[in-house]
């Protein structure tokens, strides 16, 4: 077993790639990547320094070189044949591999609407740079989706004093990750800031100057991005006749039905505990998929269980969400200063936690929170609610009992 192919170089992908030479692996590995740049972190695009686009590399050629990675830079993988283990490539090459990654990550859903045509994708860096060299202050600019990525580009904008709007089929933005207190509080500071929102309402068309709404009504717009969500990247899996649903389906080792082939980060739908596959897209899950992928590609057979989390940046505001909140879960909130935590308990375990608060300033508290979840403790409520009780102290007492 001495050649590795890893389709896919971004986060998931080239974390793979050079996790497997930390595990020792001494193999070919090769890394193929369609976009035309050096990987880079897709996070820093919708959390732009100064106005500017920031093309944040996750590691230059020589870093690469240095470990003996070839990157395929700007070359597709076309087909893979799982009976010959081989892959071909969009520049008239083929690739033999012993074990694959299939780090393929995931596309913007697309719009079906008259005119979908005219509204930018909001995905990767030339994506980025075509929304940024457009929207001047002066524009105005429509964003169809309330989620993570519309809201994150909506705040960016209303900084550089741009006109917005988002546009929502739901009666709340950020209702699908976020929860529902932290939602509350984002939505009204979006408001205080001046965006102009559309809730409940579906795309009629897009026009040359405006997005009409379900309803008739014209929201003006000289700059529409589409921000509706991602599908996962199937298309090869798919091909070479790998099962696949939400994601590219995996056993809990993040090994496909062909047990040569895995897959990890946005593309992957990895089978939990209780039944069912889940698929999470964040940049952690994507790094921490990645790194058990590549001790798995080399022969280890370890069992992704990674607490899911991610944050998001709007505004002075930073949100941590660590595990996964549900409405059934009993809550208990906390009070910090600057910001506030919510706690979420099942059956009086705790099972998630989430933070808003200035700038990084919940970072520490959801870390512990994690520890506290990972040592699966049943905390009494009035002790996470208190803010005189410090999370590092329950965590020492909860690992001494
Ligand atoms: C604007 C933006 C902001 C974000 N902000 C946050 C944030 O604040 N917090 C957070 O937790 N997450 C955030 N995310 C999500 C996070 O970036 C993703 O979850 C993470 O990048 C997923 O990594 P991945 O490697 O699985 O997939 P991707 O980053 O999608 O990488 C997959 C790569 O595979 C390539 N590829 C696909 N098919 C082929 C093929 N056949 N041949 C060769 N190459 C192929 C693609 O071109 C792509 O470059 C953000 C995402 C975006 C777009």
């Amino acid at each position: 077993m001495d050649r590795i192919v890893i389709i896919g170089a971004g986060e998931a992908g080239t974390r793979a790639a050079f996790a497997l030479r930390e595990t020792g692996f001494a193999g070919s590995v090769t890394l193929v990547g369609t976009e035309p740049h050096l990987p880079y972190e897709r996070p820093p695009l919708s959390k732009p320094l100064d106005g500017a686009v920031q093309m944040k590399q996750i590691c230059g050629a020589e870093a690469l070189q240095g470990a003996g990675i070839a990157y395929l830079q700007g070359v597709s993988a076309m087909t893979i044949d799982p009976d010959a283990r081989s892959v071909t490539l969009s520049d008239g090459g083929a690739l033999a591999y012993d074990r694959l990654l299939l780090a393929t990550g995931a596309r913007p859903r697309r719009l079906a609407c008259p005119g979908a045509g005219r509204a930018l994708d909001f995905r990767t860096y030339a994506d980025a740079e075509s929304i940024f060299s457009r929207a001047i202050p002066g524009a105005s600019v429509a964003i169809i989706g309330g989620g993570l990525i519309g809201m994150e580009l909506a705040a960016v904008l209303r900084a550089k004093g741009i006109a917005v709007s988002v546009i929502e089929m739901a009666e709340k933005p950020l209702g699908r990750a976020v929860p529902p207190r932290f939602a509350a509080r984002l939505h009204a500071r979006h408001e205080d800031e001046g965006v102009a929102f559309h809730l409940g309402q579906g795309i009629a068309e897009i026009t040359d100057d405006a997005v009409v709404l379900s309803d008739g009504s014209p929201v003006p717009a000289d700059i529409v991005v589409s921000a509706i969500g991602v599908v996962a990247d199937m298309v090869l899996a798919e091909t070479a006749g790998l099962a696949i649903a939400n994601g590219i389906l995996t056993d809990n080792c993040l090994r496909t039905g062909d047990p040569n082939i895995l897959a990890a980060g946005d593309c992957a739908a990895v089978a939990q505990p209780g039944g069912g596959h889940m698929r999470f897209e964040s940049w952690r899950n994507a790094r921490a998929q990645a790194e058990v992928a590549a001790r798995n590609l080399a022969g280890g057979s370890e069992i992704f269980g990674a607490i899911p989390w991610f944050w998001t940046d709007q505004y002075d505001l930073g949100l941590q969400v660590a595990g996964l909140p549900r409405p059934e879960h009993q809550s208990v909130t906390r009070p910090l200063e600057g910001g506030e935590l919510e706690f979420y308990l099942d059956g009086g375990r705790l099972v998630a936690a989430a933070g808003l608060g200035l700038g990084n300033s919940v970072a520490k508290d959801i870390k512990l929170a994690e520890m506290l979840m990972a040592a699966g403790i049943r905390p009494d409520p009035a002790v996470l609610a208190d803010p005189g009780v410090n999370l590092k102290a329950l965590l020492k007492s909860a690992r001494a009992a």
